[in-house]
């Protein structure tokens, strides 16, 4: 049984006050629920605080981003120990801004998965294709490859979750049909089954992503394969987000 897993990716969003006011109203309206598993990634600068205010709450506070580095001349970079050290108890990677905005490669992507895996933090890995991708009938080809480059020489899947998150879908407001993010998930978990095997691809979570929001979250979360959401802009308003943690509601 895969427990429903909605986290809230708050990119580069909200300031010191709004952060902490919505870490706090999101830990009234979860209390010490613990059917579903809720979690969010703040800016770095604002982990520690949400992590304060979360203290004693079920809520996870995990990063959008890691060096894959431990330690040293990165400038500007934040490595998997200082995460832990402020409280992070997961870090979310390869997500589509950072592959395409920044152009971190799947190697590189796979390098931090080591990395976060070795310090204690849980991963969050985001695949997913383009609309040219997608158009060109190559959606398969880069899921697999995200996901088999970016979980390259891991050993087990237990403290991973994937999110498929189509490109086109983020942001845009524009979200995957159901059937769409069920064909990906159900080829996703057959890739996870061929290089796991099959207990470990029947346990480990696919979160979809793109453009989820309360309106929709039902008809996605319905789908066999769908085991939660990576939210962005819905996850940046309190009602918003508790709509989409409240699902089955
Ligand atoms: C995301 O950034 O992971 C995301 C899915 O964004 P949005 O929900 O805004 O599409």
């Amino acid at each position: 049984m895969r427990k429903p897993y909605l986290a809230g990716n708050w990119k580069m969003n909200l300031d010191r006050a709004s952060s902490l006011a919505l870490a706090g109203a999101l830990r009234e309206h979860v209390g010490q629920r613990n059917d579903v598993e809720v979690a969010v990634a703040p800016p770095f600068v604002y982990l520690p605080a949400v992590v304060e205010a979360l203290e004693g709450s079920p809520i996870r506070v995990g990063s959008q981003n890691m060096c894959d580095q431990a330690k040293g001349a990165f400038t500007g970079e934040v490595s998997g120990a200082m995460l832990r050290d402020v409280g992070a108890t997961f870090a979310i990677l390869g997500h589509s801004e950072r592959r395409h905005v920044y152009g971190e490669p799947d190697a590189l992507v796979n390098a931090k998965v080591h990395h976060a895996l070795e310090v204690g933090l849980d991963v969050i890995l985001c695949v997913g294709e383009t609309i040219e991708e997608r158009e060109a009938g190559e959606t398969e080809k880069v899921v697999r490859r995200h996901l088999t480059e970016g979980l390259a020489g891991v050993d087990g899947l237990s403290k991973i979750t994937i999110a498929y998150e189509p490109v086109w879908a983020i942001g845009t407001g524009l979200n995957a049909t159901p059937e769409q993010a069920g064909e990906v998930h159900t080829y996703l978990r057959g890739v996870l089954e061929g290089l796991f095997g099959e207990r470990a691809a029947e346990t480990t979570r696919i979160q979809y992503g793109g453009s989820v929001k309360p309106g929709n979250i039902a008809e996605l979360m319905a789908v066999d394969g769908v085991d939660g959401a990576l939210v962005g802009g819905a996850s940046l308003e309190a009602e918003s987000f508790a709509g989409i943690v409240d699902f089955d509601k």
